[in-house]
């Protein structure tokens, strides 16, 4: 290997120049600097597929129990949050599909919450109180 300072060449696996005293670690910085990056990388796409995915999930369930109300509204506040929060950090590992059906399945649900809450609910009410 060739020193970084003096140019001098120096047979490989020794520490220190021969000719001036340099430290010769040159050959090993690229290899530390490749490996660190790419499991940044892995351990930063993870959590927002994740957050995806259990937005997604959670859209589905406040579909399916939008008819409860509360289970609806539980479900579906925190899977919208989720869903957009998954959708706008977008990169090349983020699937972009997962978070936006998860962004609508929520709204769904919510809207469905609402409906149900606002018109269905009030006229059960009106024709029980009719009834009596
Ligand atoms: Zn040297």
């Amino acid at each position: 290997m060739f020193c970084s300072k003096c140019g001098a060449q120096n047979p490989d696996g020794v520490k220190f120049c021969s000719k001036c005293g340099a430290l010769l670690s040159d050959n090993t910085v690229p290899v530390s600097n490749h490996a660190p990056r790419s499991t940044v990388y892995e351990s930063e796409a993870k959590p927002k597929n994740v957050k995806g995915i259990i937005g997604f999930i959670l859209g589905i369930i406040s579909i399916l129990l939008s008819l409860t109300m509360w289970g609806g509204l539980l479900a579906g506040i925190p899977g919208l949050i989720l869903s957009i929060s998954a959708n706008k950090k977008k990169d090349h590992y983020q699937p972009s599909g997962l978070p936006k059906a998860g962004i609508v399945l929520s709204i769904i649900g919510l809207v469905i919450v609402v409906l149900y809450a606002g018109i269905v609910l009030p006229q059960i009410a009106r024709y029980t109180s009719m009834a009596r």
